[in-house]
């Protein structure tokens, strides 16, 4: 098959190869860690493992997991394996609560992210002559440097708008004629929202949308895609602690993602044994880096959670894929027993015609100590609220097939719920625990 990827291609080619090249990242990243990093260190020591142990790939399931909490108890520094001396840059994600991630960065993690990068877009089909519009955030977030820095890699032009400020945006995309759009999935939907409502559509020249830093479900793609009149619309995943976003891309082909099997190891385990699932079932995402001098990720815990898909895919390009992230194992909510998490919520509405993408679901504890969940969506721009009862009444039906759980389902006007410029907040559990 004739690979899509020129002049950023895998590292090796064929099955066999890409196992022994991430055996060879593994043990150089265990070596280097026990070497240079106390927290590391310890953590291996307590969990009785050594440098020397690692023989094989399945040796992995001997190295204790990281999460997001070890990040932040060893502020300000957490996982540095890298003199100062090398360092060139930090980043930082915010937590939610306490203290903010920061991650450090090495001439060469600079410049192996900006490889992967420049892959993410060369797997979009973008060329030396296209304009990207960048419209996410800058500073000490991954996003807006991380979108750039590949873009530059690349060889296109970058145009660093940063997000909101529609009006500008929709200035530059027609001043510019910007061909590609990066953004998140809340910002592109905002964006396309206004290209449409200002009738813009035929100054501008946009042909592709690369989202990034959201989860994205198939009715927010459909609607940028038909107010912006664009048939390609691409999904970056990435996280902060591993390098930052670009770290894998959809391909036209289907609606997996292939991810850079030769920069890191990903493990899909169940999020409550840690061990494996079996393939094809969901579970955590669990990320292990081959090359990472600054801040080495080893089975790094992200609560992201999808599924390794098997079969290979025409595209040719020989890295595997997984499914789009279906939830967070944090975000996942528990029902009546029954595990829900919100990519199974965009799934279903995704798959019901007049049912908007944007949705809000509310969980409760009433009186009778039981649970309920509400589900509020909107209904499409072309729906009148004539169809609001059998909207509603095939949405809960739907849900109640799928899910197993009871719902009961409000329908709002459209454009009525509230949108975001960076991530729309959409369950509200309010059962104290
Ligand atoms: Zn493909």
């Amino acid at each position: 098959m004739n690979s899509p990827l020129k002049r950023f291609p895998p590292k090796v080619s064929g099955p066999e190869a890409l196992r022994d090249y991430q055996l060879k990242g593994l043990q150089w990243t265990v070596e280097r860690v026990y070497s240079n990093c106390t927290f590391y260190r310890n953590k291996m020591e307590a969990a009785g493992v050594y440098p020397e142990d690692i023989q094989s790939l399945d040796d992995i399931e001997r190295l204790p997991f990281i999460d997001a909490d070890d990040l932040r108890n060893d502020y300000p520094f957490p996982l540095r394996t890298a003199d100062f001396s090398e360092i060139v840059r930090i980043h930082s994600s915010s937590g939610t609560t306490g203290k903010r991630k920061i991650l450090c960065y090495t001439q060469k993690d600079i410049d192996d992210w900006a490889y992967m990068f420049g892959r993410c877009y060369e797997m979009a089909g973008i060329t030396l002559e296209d304009r990207v519009q960048i419209c996410v955030g800058y500073g000490l977030w991954t996003a807006g440097v991380g979108f750039q820095n590949g873009c530059e890699k690349f060889g296109a032009l970058a145009i660093p708008v940063g997000p909101g400020n529609m009006e500008m945006q929709c200035d530059f995309l027609i001043d510019m004629q910007s061909t590609v759009v990066c953004s998140t999935a809340s910002m592109a939907l905002l964006l396309a929202e206004e290209v449409h409502r200002r009738k813009i559509r035929d100054k501008i020249k946009l042909k592709k949308v690369i989202l990034g830093a959201e989860r994205a479900s198939d009715g927010m793609i459909r609607t940028i895609k038909e107010l912006l009149g664009i048939d390609e619309v691409y999904d970056i995943p990435g996280l902060t602690e591993l390098y930052g976003p670009g770290t894998g891309l959809n391909c036209r082909y289907g609606s997996g993602i292939h991810y850079w099997a030769d920069f890191y190891i990903l493990e899909i385990l169940n999020p409550e044994t840690l061990k494996p699932v079996a393939p094809g079932e969901i579970g955590e995402m669990v990320y292990t880096t081959l090359g990472k001098e600054g801040s080495p990720l080893i089975r790094y815990r992200s609560r992201d959670l999808t599924r390794l898909l098997a079969d290979e895919c025409a595209c040719g390009c020989g890295l595997p894929r997984h499914d789009r992230i279906l939830g967070r194992s944090d975000d996942m909510c528990i029902l009546r027993g029954v595990n829900v998490y919100p990519g199974q919520i965009d799934e279903i509405l995704s798959a019901v015609s007049g049912a908007g993408s944007e949705y809000q679901l509310y969980i409760e504890r009433r009186g009778d100590g039981k649970d309920y969940m509400t589900l509020r969506v909107e209904r499409t721009a072309n729906m009148h609220e004539s169809g609001d009862k059998a909207l509603a009444e095939s949405i809960a039906k739907k849900l109640k097939s799928r899910l197993m759980v009871s719902c009961s389902v409000d329908i709002a006007p459209h454009g009525s719920l509230p949108r975001s410029e960076k991530k729309t907040k959409r369950v509200f559990d309010s059962r104290a625990y």
